[in-house]
């Protein structure tokens, strides 16, 4: 190996078992391994030297042989906090293997020392240090770290995904990012801490290079947009949809959308017009909880001054169905949080719901809360066989644990 040639494997951990992210079902139906592609770490592969391999290894997917870590020269990885236990799996069979190992994502960037044993941190958006780090490999260098400003990198430089990477019909559907943040600030979000709160998007051009390369490539079907709110910055996601609407009709619609956006999504009829109009079917919406004071509570005032039932409802006569997030555990919740939860699901019409406990992840105003008030446990225990929002609880609840845990599970039934 010369210093300028490099054979580099990425390597997509497991997510914990009992994760809620693996809906496996789902994918029996539909005859798919996983659901999501790791498009993290094939926008990391497009930032490489052009003339450097990649090898891309989902551990969700497919096995990960001997002869994999042989062919590397070097090894990358990283992801959620789901994966963290594979993550830290995978440093360890890189340094029994000899190899060095990189590692990124948002794990890594909230609790950079739980992966110290890894040569290389890349912490925080990859787009403008990737280059540092290259040198730094392209020097000898052993070792080091690698951090980008939070919130601050320019999305307008983000390359085109390698989806060339990736084997397209093992997935439910494929992600793409038009902007990253969110302009609100719920206590216990992460998304704020990692991405910040002012939304930067991508140009319409390079939106649209990545679905015309997944057209190229073959793909039809579902397409997630993964932007932490879609309508974060509404200005430009109304000036890209006209050239997304333009772009379905010439290619006669091969992708259907979903996406993720705050419920003020609502109270803008035009917009989700042009989202229906542009074949987005399905949104996923944080309604938390449906009591108004752990809404204030946990500073989702988005939530409040308005009828839950009617947002929804406008959302579905859009003809957008809706995904929705509820959470059990909050500092303010009463022993009514079981019913009254059950009842919004009812009257909402929601079909599919995502009903979690509260996790206070690391970097949170929630998490530095605890801290001061002495109530948060200390390691991440919790989370070694799911993940917040199946194994939640990291901290001492105000309500007693057992009354907390049986409305969780009189929701779940
Ligand atoms: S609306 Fe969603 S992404 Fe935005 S701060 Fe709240 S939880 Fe985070």
């Amino acid at each position: 190996m010369t210093t300028d040639s490099c054979k580099v494997l990425m390597i997509f951990p497991l997510f914990n078992a009992s994760s809620f992210w693996n809906y496996k079902e789902a994918c029996d139906l539909a005859g798919a391994r996983y659901p999501a592609a790791p498009l993290g770490l094939i926008t990391v592969a497009a930032l490489l030297p052009k003339h450097w391999e990649v090898k891309l290894v989902n551990r969700n997917t497919e096995l990960l042989t001997d002869e994999d870590f042989a062919w590397a020269d070097m090894v990358m990885t990283g992801g959620m906090l789901p994966q963290r236990n594979d993550s830290l799996r995978t440093i360890e069979m890189c340094r029994t293997s000899n190899k060095p190992v990189v590692v990124g994502g948002p794990d890594v960037t909230s609790s950079p020392d739980l992966y110290s044993a890894a040569n290389f941190q890349v912490l925080g958006e990859a787009e403008e240090i990737m280059i540092d780090f290259i040198t730094a490999w392209r020097r000898g260098d052993t070792q080091g770290v690698f951090k980008a400003p939070m919130g601050k990198t320019d999305v307008t430089k983000s390359p085109l995904p390698r989806f060339d990477l990736l084997k397209l019909d093992q997935y439910l559907h494929v992600g793409i990012q038009f902007s990253r943040g969110c302009p609100f600030s719920c206590e216990f979000c992460d998304i704020i801490e990692l991405y910040g709160r002012v939304p930067r998007t991508k140009t319409n051009a390079q939106v649209i290079a990545e679905l015309d390369a997944l057209y190229a490539l073959g793909y039809r079907g579902h397409v997630d947009f993964v932007d932490d709110n879609l309508i974060g910055n509404k200005k430009a996601l109304k000036k890209f949809l006209p050239d997304l609407k333009l772009w379905q009709n010439k290619k006669k619609f091969p992708f259907e959308f979903s996406t993720e956006a705050s419920i003020n999504l609502a109270d803008d009829t035009d917009l989700l017009r042009s989202l229906a109009e542009t074949n987005f079917f399905a949104v996923f919406i944080g309604i938390e909880s449906p009591d108004t004071d752990t809404l204030v509570m946990t500073q989702k005032k988005q939530n409040t001054r308005r009828s839950l039932q009617e947002s929804i409802t406008k959302i579905h006569e859009a003809g957008i169905f809706v995904n929705a997030g509820f959470i059990v555990g909050f500092d303010s919740e009463k022993s009514s949080v079981a019913a009254g939860m059950v009842e919004c699901i009812e009257d909402t019409s929601i079909p599919v719901c995502m009903v979690g406990l509260l996790y206070a992840l690391p970097t949170t105003q929630l998490t530095r809360r605890l801290l001061a008030e002495g109530r948060l446990f200390s390691g991440g225990e919790q989370t070694q066989s799911g993940d917040q929002c199946t194994a939640g609880l990291n901290f001492e609840t105000n309500r007693p644990r057992r009354d907390v845990l049986n409305d969780y599970r009189t929701v779940l039934a």
